[in-house]
C-alpha cells in the first residue's frame, strides 16, 4: 500500500479509541489522581500515557510526566480606578524543562482554573517536542475579564500579575507569550515591568522574557498570524494524502479571531473555499463561499460574524451575494457539509452532539483541546480524521521561537525567512505524524504524542534522572 493509499485508508477506518480504554493507566491511581473523564488536564495526559506505552517509556518518566514540576498560585492586589482594591488569582504552572526552558502564553479569563492551565502547559511540552523547538512546556493564567476593566486598570494587573511570577521566569528560564485575552500591548506591559525589576539580566535581553511582542518591542514579522499559517501548513502538508486537494477544498471553521480569520484568510489564498463560520455572536453559510477578508473587516468594525451576510448581501432581495453569507442556526451550521472542519475558538466545544452533526472528512484542530473524548469517539467511529491541536496549533510557540531568536542576535528576520523557516517545522512535525500513525497504526493524535514523546524519552535517556 504507498503512503497515499494508507492515508485514505486512515479516512475511511481509523483505529478506534474507546470508551473503556479511557483513563486506564495505573500511574492515575499511585498519583491518587480521581479518574474524571472531563477533567481537561486528566484528557491531555492520558494521550501522553497512551503514547508512552506504544513507545514502552519507562514507568519513572511517565509518572514525571504525569505532573507538572512546578504549579505556582499567586495573589496580588490591584487599586481600581474607583480607589477600591481588588484582590486577583493568578497561576504559572511549569510542566516540564528537559528540552529547554518553560514556554507557554498567558491566558486572561473570568473561569480561568488550575487544572485547565496544567492542561494548557502539559500541551506545550508536547507541541515544543512536536515542532522542535528546543523549549519545554508552561503557562500562565489570571483570573480577570479584559473587557470588563478599562485600559489602565488592564496594565496594572498586568505588571502585577507579571511581578508577582517575576521570580519564577525570566529570558532563559520561562518565557511567557499571548493567549485568551492577553495580546502584544500586554506582553509589552510584561516586558517593561520584567525590565525594571530584574536586576539580574541586562534590559536589552529583559526583552526576551516574553514574546509575540509588538514589532517595534523586538517582536517578530510574522507572529501575528502564525498559528493560523501554521494550521494552512499542515493542511496543504496533509490533505492531498487523504485525497482532498486543497485548491477547491471546502471548510467552515468555529471561531473567527487571531487563528481563525488568520487561517481562513491564508487558506482561501491557497484556493479552499470557506462556506460557513460561526462565533459567539452567531453563525453564516454560503456554499459558493465566503468573502473571508470581508468578513475579517466586518469582525473588527462589530465585534463578530454576525449581521455580516445582510451588511454584504442583495439589499432587494434579501439574499446573499457572493460576498455575503445566510444566517444559519447552530445547527445548520454544524452539519454544513465540508472537506475540513476547523475549531478555532475555545475548549472542549465538539462534544457527542456536535460530533454527530458533523459531516466532514477531517477535524483539524486549531483551538487547544476542542474536542470532548466522548466527541472525539463518535467522529472516530464515523470515519472522520481528527488532526490533533499539538500539531495544528503549533506555529505560535514555533515564531515566537523564531522571536526569541532574532532577540538573542539584535536582528529582525525578514517575512520570508519567518514564513519558510515556521513552514519546515510544520511540514516536519506533520510527517513526523504520519510516520508514527503509519508505524504503530494508531490514530492521529496518539501519533502526534508519539512524535514528541519519542523526542523527550531520548533526551532523558542521554541526562538520566539527576544526581
Ligand atoms: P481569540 O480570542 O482571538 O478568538 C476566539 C474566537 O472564539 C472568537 O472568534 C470568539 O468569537 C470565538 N468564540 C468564543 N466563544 C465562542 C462560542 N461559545 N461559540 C462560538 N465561538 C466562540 O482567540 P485565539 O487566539 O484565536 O485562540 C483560539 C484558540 O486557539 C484557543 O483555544 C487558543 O488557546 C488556541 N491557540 C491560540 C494561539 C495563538 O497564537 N493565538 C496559539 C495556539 C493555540
Amino acid at each position: 500500500m504507498s503512503a497515499t493509499e494508507m492515508a485514505k485508508a486512515s479516512i475511511a477506518a481509523p483505529t478506534n479509541r474507546q470508551s473503556e480504554d479511557f483513563l486506564t493507566s495505573s500511574v492515575f491511581d499511585e498519583l491518587g489522581m480521581q479518574r474524571d473523564p472531563n477533567n481537561l488536564y486528566l484528557q491531555v495526559i492520558d494521550s501522553v500515557l497512551r503514547a508512552a506505552e506504544y513507545l514502552e517509556i519507562p514507568h519513572h518518566l511517565q509518572l514525571i510526566l504525569a505532573q507538572p514540576k512546578n504549579e505556582i498560585m499567586v495573589h496580588f492586589p490591584v487599586r481600581m480606578n474607583d480607589g477600591e482594591y481588588r484582590l486577583f488569582k493568578g497561576y504559572r504552572v511549569q510542566h516540564n524543562n528537559i528540552l529547554g526552558p518553560y514556554k507557554g502564553g498567558v491566558r486572561f479569563h473570568p473561569d480561568v482554573h488550575l487544572d485547565d492551565v496544567k492542561a494548557l502547559s502539559a500541551l506545550m511540552t508536547m507541541k515544543c517536542s512536536l515542532v522542535r523547538v528546543p523549549y519545554g512546556g508552561a503557562k500562565g493564567g489570571c483570573k480577570v475579564d479584559p473587557r470588563a476593566i478599562d485600559r489602565d486598570e488592564l496594565m496594572r494587573v498586568s505588571r502585577r500579575f507579571i511581578a508577582a511570577i517575576s521570580n519564577v521566569i525570566g529570558p532563559d528560564i520561562d518565557i511567557p507569550a499571548p493567549d485568551v485575552g492577553t495580546n502584544a500591548q500586554t506582553m509589552a506591559w510584561f516586558a517593561d515591568t520584567y525590565m525594571n525589576i530584574s536586576g539580574s539580566v541586562s534590559r536589552q535581553d529583559a526583552l526576551r522574557v516574553v514574546t509575540g511582542k509588538p514589532l517595534e518591542m523586538g517582536g517578530s514579522l510574522g507572529r501575528e498570524k502564525a498559528t493560523g499559517q501554521g494550521v494552512v501548513d499542515v493542511l496543504v502538508e496533509l490533505l492531498p494524502d487523504m485525497g482532498i486537494p486543497i485548491e477547491g477544498a471546502t471548510v467552515s471553521l468555529l471561531g473567527f479571531g487571531n487563528v481563525g480569520s488568520w487561517m481562513a484568510r491564508l487558506i482561501a489564498d491557497k484556493g479552499a473555499k470557506v462556506v460557513a463560520v460561526m462565533d459567539h455572536t452567531g453563525a453564516i453559510r454560503n456554499d459558493e463561499g465566503i468573502d473571508v477578508v470581508s468578513l475579517a473587516e466586518h469582525v473588527e468594525e462589530t465585534g463578530g460574524v454576525a449581521g455580516f451576510g445582510a451588511s454584504h448581501g442583495d439589499t432587494r432581495t434579501g439574499r446573499h451575494t457572493q460576498a455575503g453569507a445566510d444566517a444559519v442556526s447552530e445547527e445548520e451550521f454544524y452539519r454544513t457539509p465540508v472537506d475540513v472542519f476547523v475549531p478555532a475558538a475555545l475548549e472542549q466545544m465538539i462534544d457527542e452532539e456536535k460530533a454527530g452533526w458533523l459531516e466532514c472528512k477531517v477535524v483539524a484542530e486549531a483551538a487547544n483541546a476542542p474536542t470532548t473524548p466522548v466527541g472525539e469517539r463518535l467522529l472516530q467511529k464515523r470515519g472522520i480524521e481528527v488532526l490533533p491541536a499539538i500539531l495544528c496549533n503549533s506555529g505560535g510557540v514555533t515564531v515566537s521561537y523564531l522571536e526569541w531568536v532574532q532577540n538573542k542576535q539584535s536582528v529582525q528576520w525578514d517575512l520570508e525567512r519567518v514564513d519558510s523557516t515556521l513552514n519546515k517545522h510544520m511540514v516536519l512535525a506533520a510527517r513526523r505524524t504520519q510516520l508514527a500513525q503509519h508505524r504503530f497504526e494508531c490514530d492521529m493524535r496518539t501519533a502526534a504524542y508519539i512524535a514528541a514523546l519519542e523526542q523527550i524519552a531520548k533526551v532523558y535517556a542521554l541526562r538520566g534522572i539527576f544526581p
